[in-house]
């Protein structure tokens, strides 16, 4: 693989940015390499500045679920830009992808737009502070919910319900109100509410966890999560920014049948821009300012060109036809690379739910973080490298998620599986 031009452009990168990058795990760090710079995307394929060609498993982490550079996306973002490219008033785009995401998420009487996921989950907690008056938040050990300092915080040692600060510059203070949970661990969620329900404002969940590699709630789960926070007066909160739209036409929470009060969305819903929303009930919205006290703003929260993107993306969503064949194609491809594992002698597990899954090198099930961390990451860092050789994009970490998008054909698929079969055979 020629990679001169990459391994040249990441050299200046690091002399003006940190680590070469704008976002930590770009810098493939985890898998023991520099990164490509890619030169474009195309359905479900990228390119970078050497000219290798890739079928791509990372969709940008999440939103490109039409595959790159759809033209339907495309097109709405070009006629979005010959009329401006922000007014910093309202637009009709806006309203109407409210009024689409409104209508495919019941839960969402209303919604607030911002700029990425981050902004989404910070400011959904700010409001259930301010709603519930009080001051604690649950989340789970392994789930990931943007970088905002409450939530960059992790478990605290075995006594302390409260956690501690997992970055330079987040304050002890801060991970005092951060109460850190383990997923698909409902008793551990109830030991933390005997002892701090009261001071509890919210439990944020990822109903599928998409951000320690993919694991999936066990059936009671997050019913227990709903049971418990209803009882105690807390919010339920799903931060849906990768399963919004990503497993069926709305929510995960639809699928599920469990009616969180708050919602984060991004990703899907920017159709590859940048964008976040929060919504929920509509007492609780109604708290958000202008119309109540909780403030929160965005220069370019509702952006023109962003409402365009994600209006197109989910017009093309709303033909649910799309997500049986992403279940078909992605179900096809777990299904052939289990047999290409197997055949090669790996200990392995592959979780997978709809087009989302993750390759595990581990023995046995992956239920929990626990069985996250078990896992053999120098193996996945090893597999990761020949595949790349190979042709095929995986995420630069054992513990992000691939996705296969409406732009993967069989053809990739089983290109992709030829491929995973040379990888394995030069581990062997
Ligand atoms: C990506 C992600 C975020 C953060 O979104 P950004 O747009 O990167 O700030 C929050 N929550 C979940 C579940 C995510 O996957």
């Amino acid at each position: 693989m020629q990679r001169e031009k990459s391994d040249q452009l990441f050299k200046i990168a690091k002399e003006c940015m940190p680590g070469g990058v704008s976002s930590p795990v770009r810098a493939f760090k985890a898998v023991g390499m520099d990164p490509l710079f890619i030169q474009r995307g195309q359905g479900a394929r990228i390119y970078d500045v050497d000219g290798n060609e890739f079928i791509d498993y990372v969709g940008s982490f999440g939103p490109l679920i039409l595959g790159h550079s759809h033209p339907e996306v495309v097109k709405a973002i070009r006629e979005a830009a010959q009329n401006g490219t922000s007014y910093g008033a309202p637009c009709e785009k806006e309203l109407e992808l409210a009024q689409m995401i409104c209508s495919a998420i019941p839960s969402i009487e209303k919604i607030r737009f911002v700029n990425s996921g981050t902004e989404a989950t910070m400011s959904a907690i700010r409001l259930a502070r301010a709603y519930t008056g009080r001051s604690k938040i649950v989340k789970f050990e392994g789930c990931y919910h943007g970088h905002a300092d409450s939530f960059l915080i992790k478990a605290g040692s075995g006594l302390l319900t409260s956690g501690v600060p997992n970055s330079a510059g987040v304050l002890e203070e801060q991970a005092r109100n951060t109460l850190v949970a383990r997923y698909n661990d409902l008793e551990s969620v109830e030991k933390i509410f005997r002892e701090e329900g009261r001071d509890i404002a919210a439990v944020i969940v990822e109903p599928v966890a998409g951000n320690m590699g993919l694991v999936l709630p066990d059936p009671d789960f997050l019913k227990g999560l709903r049971k418990i926070t209803s009882y105690s007066g807390s919010l339920l909160i799903f931060d849906e920014v990768i399963t919004g739209f990503r497993i069926c036409y709305g929510g995960f929470q639809d699928f599920a049948g469990i009616t969180p009060d708050l919602t984060t969305l991004g990703k899907i819903i920017g159709g590859g821009l940048p964008v976040g929303a929060y919504g929920g009930r509509k007492d609780i919205m109604s708290r958000v300012a202008p119309e109540g006290d909780v403030y929160q703003a965005g220069t370019l929260s509702g952006n023109p060109l962003a409402m365009a993107a994600g209006v197109a993306t989910l017009k093309i969503l709303q033909d649910r036809d799309w997500y049986d064949r992403l279940e078909v194609i992605t179900y096809m491809l777990a299904t052939r690379l289990k047999t290409v594992f197997e055949e090669h002698g790996f200990f392995y597990t592959i979780n997978r739910i709809g087009s989302m899954f993750s390759v595990f090198f581990t023995e046995s099930e992956v239920k929990t973080y626990e069985d996250v961390l078990k896992c053999d990451t120098a193996k996945y860092a090893q597999f990761y490298r020949h595949l790349l050789e190979e042709g095929v994009y995986f995420p630069p970490s054992q513990f992000e998620v691939c996705f296969v998008s409406c732009a993967h054909e069989m053809e990739d698929i089983e290109a992709t599986v030829q491929a995973v079969a040379r990888a394995l055979d030069k581990m062997a």
